[in-house]
């Protein structure tokens, strides 16, 4: 266990120490950008930077192609169409891990939620190498471009599926972004892309880690908004049955078959949801912990009580990250085939996630007004004619 835990450290030997991590806040402003933190690592590491006039620069003169990578999903199209991704194939120490897992449940034990189906992600051994090689090789060409975007028909799109992996200590952070640079010398994939990904390993995962140190232990009971309505059973168990929000069903269904769905759905489907509806924050941080595949307490803190549910009040976010059913519509394809209009706020098609977008804001306005962020849209609420219903219609609604 202690050997797991250990090979976790993301990047070990580039910046291994805490007091670093203490040193570079230090001469942050009140919010710890990971913008900031990712160039710190970059200058650091020497990673993707080249010798400039003066100092090293950021290869194709800029740390981050972002802009390149929020395409919607592809028109005409149910998957990416790229090629699918690297799986196991089972042995028998599957079938023991199954049948123990089995015997467990069966005395009372233990309970699972979701459904026992094939192994998706790597074991020890050689595996998680051929699992980095295939992404490398046939899908990180196009992880950039789709990044953002959710569809239906295709649960994998062009992400690494390496996080289960990486969490287990399975693979070494370093290991991982060393491959994805000798891809791109080698002229196989274009900056873009290596920048996109890289950014998604020594960046976000790298400061997800030294902020749950730095953050501290009281920081999971962080509750700025108040929020303490308990998960609903259906959300809990991962029955997504009742639920007619196409999104909202999509994602947990994903979630009951793999316990894994991609990140824009953790975030704009499943954290957004969370945080309209008021779930307690520590509540759904453990649910994360507990139902993913690649859960694990360490990344949840920034990523659920920060990023997705605001319950710092902003030292790791810069604004909530929820939308209305118009941003859902863009970036994915849920909508075309749900019971409700992502146009519509009040009424029977009314959509779950735009009049639960208002009635958050509302409900929130004295706690966010000063989010420079929020302005536009809390100055919005005020010309909202049809304000009073959706609130109505909010505090009572049942249906999802
Ligand atoms: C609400 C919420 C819950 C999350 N829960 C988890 C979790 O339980 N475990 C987990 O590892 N990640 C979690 N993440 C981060 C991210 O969604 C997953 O790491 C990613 O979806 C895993 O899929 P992938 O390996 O295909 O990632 P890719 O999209 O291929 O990205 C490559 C790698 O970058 C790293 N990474 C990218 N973003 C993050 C991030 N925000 N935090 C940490 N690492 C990141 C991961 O190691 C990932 O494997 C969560 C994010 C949110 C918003
Ligand atoms: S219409 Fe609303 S509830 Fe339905 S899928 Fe779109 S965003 Fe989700």
């Amino acid at each position: 266990m202690l050997a797991l835990t250990s090979r976790c450290f993301p990047l070990e030997g580039l910046w291994p120490a805490r007091r670093s991590l203490r040193t570079w806040a230090s001469g942050q402003s009140k919010r710890l950008l990971m913008e900031n933190f990712y160039r710190h690592q970059r200058r650091q590491t020497g990673i993707l930077m080249s010798p400039g006039a003066g100092e090293l620069e950021p290869e194709g003169g800029q740390f981050n192609f972002d802009h390149d990578n929020r395409e919607p999903p592809p028109k005409g199209q149910d998957t990416l169409g790229v090629e699918a991704p690297w799986y196991p194939v089972e042995d028998e120490i599957d079938q023991e891990v199954r049948e123990y897992l089995d015997g467990l449940e069966a005395s009372g034990e233990i309970r699972f939620r979701g459904a026992d189906g094939p192994r998706l992600f790597p074991q020890p051994g050689r595996r998680p190498l051929s699992a980095l090689e295939h992404f490398v090789t046939t899908r990180l060409a196009t992880f950039g471009p789709h990044e953002d975007a959710a569809m239906q028909g295709d649960w994998a799109m062009s992400h690494s599926l390496l996080s289960p992996a990486l969490n287990l200590g399975l693979l070494d952070p370093r290991e991982v972004v060393d491959r994805v640079l000798g891809a791109y010398h080698a002229g196989a994939v274009e900056l873009a892309s290596a920048e996109g990904f890289i950014r998604q390993v020594m960046g976000w995962r790298d400061w997800v880690w030294h902020l749950y140190w730095h953050l501290g232990p009281d920081f999971v009971e962080s509750n700025y908004l108040g929020h303490h309505e308990p998960l609903p059973t259906w959300w809990a168990e991962l029955d997504s049955t009742d639920i007619r929000s196409r999104c909202i069903a999509h994602v947990l269904e994903e979630v009951h078959t793999r316990g894994w769905t991609h990140h824009i759905n953790r975030l704009m489907v499943l954290g957004s949801f969370a945080l309209q509806r008021g779930f307690n924050p520590r509540a759904l941080n453990d649910w994360f912990v507990d139902a993913f595949v690649d859960g694990t307490p360490w990344v949840m803190p920034a990523n659920v009580i920060g990023m997705s549910q605001y319950a710092d009040g902003g030292q790791v976010a810069t604004k909530p990250y929820t939308s209305g059913g118009a941003y859902l519509n863009t970036m994915t394809n849920y909508c075309t085939s749900c019971a409700f209009k992502p146009t519509i706020r009040v009424g029977e098609k009314a959509c779950p996630m735009s009049a639960g977008y208002w009635n958050f804001l509302h409900q929130n306005r004295e706690a966010l007004r000063g989010n420079f962020r929020l302005a536009k849209p809390l100055a919005g609420l005020s010309r909202l004619s049809d304000l009073e219903q959706v609130l109505e219609q909010e505090s009572s609604r049942s249906e999802y």
